[in-house]
């Protein structure tokens, strides 16, 4: 099955008054895809990063991941389906700045279901795939913006999750710290991992195979986003 299928997923906030963030509509994510999704500020982006990390529920429309019907899951599901099936990495890069980067990857497996005594051996393995086998001792305060992006997907790839969601990754990094981590994550994609990166900048937004253009709740996909 796919990894991420929306049938005719939608999503309004009750208010009031109500505001549709997502308008109902369609989209399948095959497993190796890296798509991007681009779109103005207030355009739904988060809202879609939401429905997809099971953060929040459509409401209407089905959402499947990896073929299962969310909608039939009750939230303890959710969320044990969430922390082993879905990475998340946001534009802060949300560290304990007084652990190391070990640590920090470690603390997160607290709240999957990692036996304790993998962790010191999962963090090590996810530290060495962003290529920071050499850091992990060190605190993030002494690290520069792209380490510590890359310590923040360490963490989210722990779990071995299927599903990378990544909102904004680049956004507080400078140019070249963010072509590292978009070549990172280029890379993860390539060994496997399904990657979905939500941008509003257009020159990162074309490095997807496929972009998802938001616009007033609405998607479209394969059209001009010049006007973004
Ligand atoms: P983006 O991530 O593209 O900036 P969002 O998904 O955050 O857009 O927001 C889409 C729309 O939904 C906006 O009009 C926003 O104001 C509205 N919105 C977001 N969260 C809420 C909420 N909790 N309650 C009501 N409206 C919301
Ligand atoms: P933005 O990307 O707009 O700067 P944040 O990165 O601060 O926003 O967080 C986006 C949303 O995801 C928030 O609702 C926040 O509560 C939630 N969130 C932040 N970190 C995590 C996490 N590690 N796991 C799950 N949800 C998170």
């Amino acid at each position: 099955p796919p990894v991420i299928e929306f049938r005719q997923v939608g999503l309004t906030y009750p208010g009031p008054p109500p505001v549709e963030a997502f308008r109902p509509g369609d989209l399948v994510v095959r497993k190796g895809e890296f798509i991007t999704v681009v779109g103005p500020s207030g355009s739904g982006k988060s809202t879609f990063l939401n429905i997809a990390g099971l953060l929040d529920t459509p409401t209407t429309g089905s959402f499947l991941l990896d073929g299962i019907d969310t909608g039939r899951l009750k939230d303890t599901q959710r969320t044990t389906l969430r922390g082993r099936r879905i990475g998340f990495v946001f534009q802060a890069f949300h560290l304990l700045p007084h652990r190391s980067a070990r640590e920090n990857v470690e603390l997160a497996m607290v709240y999957g279901d990692v036996p304790r005594r993998e962790r010191p051996e999962r963090a090590r393995e996810a530290l060495a795939r962003v290529r920071l086998g050499h850091r992990t001792d060190a605190l993030p305060t002494r690290m520069s913006g792209g380490e510590r992006q890359r310590v923040a997907i360490a963490r989210a790839l722990a779990a071995r999750p299927s599903l990378l969601l990544c909102d904004e990754p680049t956004g507080n990094l400078d140019s070249g710290n963010a072509e590292a981590v978009l070549q990172l994550l280029e890379t993860l994609n390539a060994e496997g991992i399904t990657v979905v990166l939500i941008t509003h900048d257009l020159a990162v937004a074309a490095r997807g195979r496929r972009t998802i253009t938001i616009r007033d709740g609405t998607m479209s996909e394969n059209e001009q986003v010049a006007a973004c």
